[in-house]
Order: structure tokens, then sequence, then C-alpha cells
């Protein structure tokens, strides 16, 4: 077991013990074996945890935004002083590599820092004045905190989704209450305690672990004024229509079954690294996962040839050790639905081009071997479905216009990546592609300063950049008439 972070709720500048007394088991999923027993939280610790929030409320939105910067400048610190600590606990808890963990702590240290920037840019850009027609009147605009923020995430990217969201609330003067996933919360608790050392006012963040019942009575609390919710599309349209009762401001990163459209003029070395990456890193389990992959057909048989023997040297392994670049999936749970889909496509007879086991000899661990699927036809699941998992489906096509209809065929449309010489028919595609990123030769690298989201039913809103902040704000114009 574990003897790192406080395992408890953290309320009102405090760490307690779950109202019911109640803790759950928290486990490695490369092991099985239990990492920490955390408090777990239902509807009164949530009824808590907002009340704190909304006392601190008034007093943290009149700061100002250079105070507020300070903080998360303070936090980003933090983080950095213990980049190896965290790395090593999410991957305990999560599963990823080492080398992923590592990249996701950048990815937070970056996001509070540039957060900090934003929060300090705002002190100037309040009240300034709007230009009117008429010499009569006057007016100013002003950018105020929406109020108490719940921020419900997932277990995929810890630390990261969680960052995506205090960062941008506090910065814009929200209080929080945080709901991390059942299934790893040690990253954010640990990450809890360095925004503790960091000396927030109490109640400005509050932290309760605990599952769907947590999430469910925070989502729907008459005093969250903001939802900004990541996780699956079925539980985000709960949360919509839960947001509805009080016309709660809600911002949505749901799931995604995006394409990777693979061109015959393509450097295919490149092609071999960006289709690897976009559906084994983190084990598929990404919602930016690139889970279909067009290729155009004259290079589909020799591509698909090098990419299965490209496969089948990843090496799935124990996260910890440096050497692994797959490690097992995050739960249980997960493991079995992404087996469930490998053998539906088995007994459905579709190609199997490599994969398609449970990867490794060894008896305990989550993990799945990467998986391909060639022809797999547009009705089925495993074309349609977010697996979630290493399970990569390919088709031909055989021209431009073919290959952008079969990728916005999807009811999905978070990200989508293009492979191609021809930087002309890379801005056509772009352009055409119903998604809210385009990658084009490139990995899915992502910055704090551009945005993140995307179309139809994988969001609501954007995170990142300057979007990201204005979704924790309400805008007010102040009116003036000049002196009769
Ligand atoms: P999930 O929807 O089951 O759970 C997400 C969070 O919501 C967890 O903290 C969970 O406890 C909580 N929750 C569950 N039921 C709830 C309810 N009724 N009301 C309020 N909260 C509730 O998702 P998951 O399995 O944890 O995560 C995987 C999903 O997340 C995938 O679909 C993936 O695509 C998506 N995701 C999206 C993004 C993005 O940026 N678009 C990023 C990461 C993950």
């Amino acid at each position: 077991m574990l003897n790192q972070p406080p395992y408890q709720l953290y309320i009102a500048g405090r760490w307690c013990n779950a109202r019911s007394g109640r803790t759950e088991t928290v486990f490695n999923p490369a092991t099985e074996t239990a990492l920490a027993e955390v408090a777990f939280g239902a509807a009164q610790d949530i009824d808590d945890a907002v009340a704190a929030a909304a006392a601190a409320q008034a007093g943290w939105g009149k700061n100002s935004g250079r105070a507020r910067g300070a903080f998360l400048r303070a936090i980003a610190g933090g983080v950095q002083q213990q980049q190896e600590q965290l790395a090593h606990l999410q991957t305990a808890n999560n599963g990823k590599p080492l080398s992923e963990s590592l990249i996701d702590v950048g990815d937070v240290i970056a996001t509070f820092n540039y957060y900090a920037e934003l929060a300090e840019q705002l002190d100037d850009r309040q009240d300034q004045p709007v230009a009117l027609p008429g010499a009569g009147f006057t007016a100013t605009l002003r950018h105020e905190p929406c109020g108490v923020a719940a921020l419900i995430v997932p277990w995929n990217f810890p630390m990261v989704t969680t960052a995506w969201k205090v960062a941008p609330a506090l910065a814009a003067g929200c209080t929080v209450v945080l709901k991390p996933s059942e299934i790893t919360p040690l990253p954010e608790l640990a990450l809890a305690a360095i925004i503790d050392q960091a000396g927030l006012p109490a109640g400005v963040f509050n932290l309760v672990t605990g599952d769907a019942e947590a999430g469910a009575a925070l989502a729907s609390h008459p005093a969250v004024r903001k939802v900004s919710f990541t996780g699956s599309t079925v539980v985000g349209q709960a949360v919509m229509k839960t947001a509805a009762d009080d016309l709660k401001r809600i911002s949505l990163e749901l799931g995604g079954k995006s394409a990777a459209l693979l061109f015959a003029d393509a450097d295919l070395e490149l092609a071999l690294d960006i289709v690897c990456g976009g559906i084994f890193f983190n084990a598929g389990q990404m919602c930016s996962a690139t889970s279909r992959l067009l290729i155009e057909r004259s290079i589909a048989q020799d591509f698909t040839a090098r990419l299965k023997q490209r496969v089948e040297s990843i090496r799935v392994g124990d996260p910890m050790d440096p050497a692994t670049q797959m490690g097992p999936l995050s739960s249980r749970r997960q493991y079995q639905k992404v087996q469930q889909y490998i053998q539906q496509g088995m007994a459905a007879g579709l190609k199997l081009i490599t994969g398609g086991a449970p990867a490794q000899d060894k008896a305990k661990g989550y993990f799945v071997a990467p998986t391909i699927f060639a022809d797999v036809p547009f009705d089925s699941p495993l074309w349609r479905e977010e697996i979630f998992g290493p399970v990569l489906c390919i088709h031909a096509f055989d021209s431009e216009q073919e290959a952008i209809a079969i990728a916005n065929r999807s009811d999905y449309g978070l990200v989508a990546t293009v492979l191609t010489a021809d930087s002309e028919r890379a801005s056509r595609v772009s352009a055409a592609l119903e998604v809210g990123l385009v990658w084009v030769n490139s990995p899915q690298v992502i910055f704090p300063q551009a945005s993140w989201g995307g179309m139809k039913k994988s969001s609501l809103g954007r995170e990142l950049g300057p979007w990201g902040l204005q979704a924790f704000q309400e805008i007010k114009h102040v009116v003036v008439a000049a002196p009769g």
C-alpha cells in the first residue's frame, strides 16, 4: 500500500473522512494489487464541499487577477518540484508507461503557468470601454466568474483533464469542487496536497472522491453555477439534462471515434509513427484516439503489412520499466469491455491483422495486445463505437472526397489526422472535416494556447486557450447615460 498523499476528502482547507466513514480500494492495473484505501464521498460530502466553495466564492472572485495568478504559479511550481513522484503515482494508479506520465506532468505545469498568465492579464481587461454609436451613453465590459464550479473528470489522463479545468476556473475567479474518477483518484489527491501547500484560501478548492453517486450529486447541486464535465457521451448527456433544471452553464468533453486519413504521397515512415501513436499511446484509452485508419487503396496492402510488423514490435509490459511502450488498461471493467469488442470482431469474421488475444504470458494485469482489423464494414460496432482501447480498424478509400465522407460519417467529431505531402490537399481536407482539431503530418501534440474540443457528440464548448477561461466567466456590460 502506498503511504503518500492523504486519502481523505479535501473540504474547506481541511482533510476529512467521508461522512459515512466509507472507503474504497484503489488498484494498480498492472498487478491487480491494492494501492490505497480512499475515502468514498457521497451526497452529504458534496453538500459540505459545495457549501465551502460557495462561502469562499465572493472573496476569491474579488481578488485581483494578479493575486490569483500568483497562486496558480505556486501550484505549477509545486507540481514541478514533485514531477517524478507524481509521474510514478499516476503510472501506479493508471497503468500508463512512466514516460507518458512524465509528459502528462509537463502538460499540467504548462497549463497552470499558462492560466496564471491569462489571470494576470485580466486586471487590465476589466471595465474596458465599449464603442457605442450614440454620444448620449458610455458602456464598459466586465468579465466576472460564473460562481461555484463542479469539475468532474475521468481516469485516462487524470491530472491533465483536471488541470485543464482547475487552472482556468481558478484564474477566472471561480471556486471549485473537483470529483476525480473512482478508478484513478491518487494523482488528484497528490495534486490537492500541492494546492493545499500553495496556501489558497480555505474553500476555494475542494475535492471529493467517490463514484457516479457523488458525481451526480455534484452536477445537480443547486448552488453549483457551472459544470465542466469530461467523460463518456452517455453520462455527459445525463449531466446536460440535469443542468437544464437550473440552467447551469456547462462544458462537456466526451467520446470520440476519430479518423486518420493516409494518402499515398505521405511520408510512410512518419505515418507509421503517427498512426501507432494515435491508437496505442495510453493503450488507446484516449478520447482523441484515431481508431479508424483510412488508407488510399494503392498503398493499403503494403502499408498494412508494414504496420503489422511495427505493431508487433511494441513492447507491452510493466509500465514502470523505461523500455515499456504500452502498459495495461486502467481497470478490469475497461479490460473486459475491450476484450468483448475484440471477441465480437473475431466472431463476425473481421480480418484480423494482428493481436486479438490478451497480451503477455502474465497471469496478472489488464494487458491487451495491440490489435488491428482490416476491411472493417461501416456498420460494424467496431467501426462505429468508441472502444477506448488498443484496437485499430482499417478501411481503404479511392478518392479524397470518399475519404472525407467516410471520416465524417460518425456521431463523433473530436479530432482527425491528415497524412499527405500535398499542402493544398491538407488544407482542403482539414477544412472539410467535421472535427475540432486537425493534425497534419503531426503527432497528437497539445498546446495550452490552442483549443481542445470537437463537434457533434464529442463536445460542447472548448477547453484550453482563452476559450477555456471564458467557459468559467460571465459577461456583464454596464451602460451609463450621460448626465442630462
Ligand atoms: P464516465 O462518463 O463513466 O465517468 C467520468 C466521470 O463522471 C467519473 O468521475 C465518474 O465517476 C463520473 N460520473 C459517472 N456517472 C455520473 C453521473 N451520472 N453524473 C455525474 N458524474 C458521473 O467516463 P470514464 O469511463 O471515466 O471515461 C472515459 C470516457 O471519457 C470516454 O468516453 C472518453 O472518450 C471520455 N474522455 C473525453 C475526453 C475529451 O477531452 N473529450 C478526455 C478524456 C476522456
